[in-house]
């Protein structure tokens, strides 16, 4: 057997860890589920490996997620029978980050510069290296289903890190074995009370069940969780933190969700649904590289994550679709193919709308927190997503020059269309302060017209598509003569005929600017302002235009 190889942290990662290990973490007890979230993944994907090489199972098909206590030592062992992990495995999955979202995590403590991060840490999941949190040392021994090999990692989570090859004997026969040893105020995560509740409290949802065993004692290991995956029970069994606890266990997250979808789909095709809309904001929502997160089961056999069951647009919900009638044996790649597959995608995403159409209507309250959270998300469907545009708009909601800080739907909108208004009116920024402020919105304030306020990226896309609501076309007030002129203004503005000055004006300001404009005109637009510059009808938006000039376009 070689000597161990000692390698060194990504630097990122060694900077997590000190941070996690000396931030005062309000919640320790979460290390645990991710340990066993870890083990459960890796049994699911030992179940569908087995599909295809059932000698991998051995003679131990079940599987299983052992916790060993040991008071006197002072460890705790979390240990898998799943797929285990090559030394390079180790290497490669255990010293680099991993996850798309801890990336986004160090970011945003690296724009953040001076922060210690323990708000942020508090809100976010960080996967393995929770561990450090309880432990001075964890070592991981694993072997991989059908390699002779086994392998141990070691770290003190200080910076560096050993890798070495293991006697296959010293090893599981595959699946992973994960020891801590507790930090001295950790000691309690070697108890079986302490463990027992947290396990219950946190993880008691997993598809694979859990088992505990007292180190010192001969007895059996008894269950502290059944294995029977939540969302195969029925609603009437599952309590609201029954749901949350499996919301955080599924998706790493620390909040709760926001919103609930479980339901059984019957008919044509049949598949299980459990899915849910966070209470806020991952860090990695606008990441160009971010997929969706919805997982696909086939008779209860994790099958991948990747197949993209969702659009783009409705990429902030997790959670997992189950169905009975896909083939087991069929590769992934098929899978993306099949045309289950695609009835199911469209079936889930129109009820995830339906759902959130229906909580607009009845909690509206609940509506808008969701859609403060990820409407600017939601409006990238209006331009990739024809078919369900209609959906789409009437779910949009938006702040406007009326509305006081609240949110308004085109229908709240058409609902207050001013004597002759023919366009929903618009303004897009980068800022709502500063579009709520700007000179072009003065003839629709005198007219007491409404003017929604866009501040997204996205909405200098979608408004160019030259779309409409209910007839009525969107129309920015930087394009084109405002047609205002036959809405009455309110009581208190007045209206200026353009005067024998201001003629003389508009000439010599033609003159000036000749190169510079195509047309200098009066405007109903202004009330207070003297001047200010608008697109041509049917040119390009001015906003969109100074992102794509940003943009090097
Ligand atoms: P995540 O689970 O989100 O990928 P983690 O930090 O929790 O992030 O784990 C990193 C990676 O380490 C996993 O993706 C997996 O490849 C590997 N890993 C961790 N624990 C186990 C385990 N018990 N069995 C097999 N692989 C594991
Ligand atoms: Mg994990």
């Amino acid at each position: 057997v070689a000597a161990p190889e000692t390698h060194a942290f990504e630097a990122d990662v060694s900077k997590l860890l000190h941070m996690m290990v000396h931030s005062v973490y309000s919640d320790r007890d979460v290390f645990l589920r991710e340990l066993i979230s870890n083990a459960a993944d890796a049994c699911e994907k030992m179940r569908y490996e087995a599909i295809s090489s059932p000698a991998l199972l051995g003679d131990d098909p079940q599987s299983r997620i052992t916790l060993t206590l040991d008071k006197d030592a002072g460890t705790l062992v979390v240990e898998d029978n799943g797929i285990g992990m090559t030394a390079a495995d180790m290497a490669e999955t255990l010293g680099t980050i991993a996850r798309s979202g801890t990336k986004a995590f160090m970011e945003n403590l690296v724009a953040e510069k001076n922060g210690d991060g323990h708000q942020l840490i508090g809100q976010f999941g960080v996967g393995f290296y929770s561990a450090f949190m309880v432990a001075r040392k964890v070592e991981v021994v694993s072997r991989r289903a059908g390699e002779p090999g086994a392998a141990i990692w070691s770290s003190d989570g200080l910076g560096t890190y050993t890798v070495a090859p293991l006697d296959a004997a010293a090893a599981p026969a595959r699946g992973t074995r994960v020891t801590l040893h507790l930090l001295d105020d950790a000691k309690a995560y070697a108890e079986r009370y302490t463990v027992e509740r947290i396990v219950r409290a946190q993880s008691g949802h997993v598809p694979v069940p859990i088992v505990l065993r007292e180190g010192a004692s001969d007895e059996e290991p008894h269950q502290v969780a059944d294995g029977v995956a939540l969302w195969t029970k029925a609603k009437s069994d599952i309590s609201d933190d029954d749901y949350a606890d499996f919301y955080r266990s599924l998706a790493g997250q620390f909040d709760k969700p926001a919103l609930t979808l479980h339901y059984r789909a019957e008919g044509r095709h049949e598949y299980s649904v459990l899915t849910f809309i966070p209470e806020s904001r991952p860090f990695d929502l606008f990441d160009a590289d971010r997929s969706g997160r919805i997982k696909l089961y086939v008779r209860r056999v994790f099958i991948t994550d990747e197949a993209e069951i969702l659009p783009r647009y409705l990429r902030f919900v997790r959670g997992l679709v189950d169905s009975a009638d896909l083939p087991l044996n069929m590769s992934r790649e098929m899978i993306q193919d099949s045309p289950v597959l695609s009835a199911i995608q469209k079936g889930v995403s129109n009820r995830i709308l339906a759902e959130l159409d229906k909580l607009a209507t009845s909690e509206p309250e609940r509506y808008a927190a969701i859609w403060e959270n990820f409407g600017a998300v939601i409006k990238e469907g209006l331009y990739e997503d024809f078919e369900r545009r209609e959906a789409l708009l009437g779910l949009a909601r938006f702040k406007s020059t009326t509305s006081d800080g609240m949110w308004r739907s085109l229908n709240d909108y058409l609902g207050s269309l001013k004597e002759n208004q023919t366009a929903i009116y618009y303004a897009t920024g980068n800022d709502l302060d500063r579009i709520a402020q700007s000179p072009q919105l003065e003839g629709f304030k005198a007219r007491g017209i409404e003017v929604l306020l866009l501040p997204d990226q996205v909405d200098s896309f979608w408004t160019t598509m030259g779309l409409d609501y209910e007839g009525k076309p969107f129309k920015s007030v930087t394009q084109g003569t405002a047609d205002l002129s036959l809405i009455p203004l309110t009581e208190g503005s007045s209206s200026k005929e353009p005067s024998e000055e201001a003629n003389r004006f508009i000439a010599f300001a033609r003159e000036a600017l000749a190169d510079q404009v195509s047309e200098v005109r009066v405007s109903d637009r202004l009330t207070s302002s003297a001047v200010c510059i608008v697109a041509p009808e049917n040119a390009m938006d001015l906003q969109l235009k100074k992102m794509l000039a940003s943009a090097g376009r």
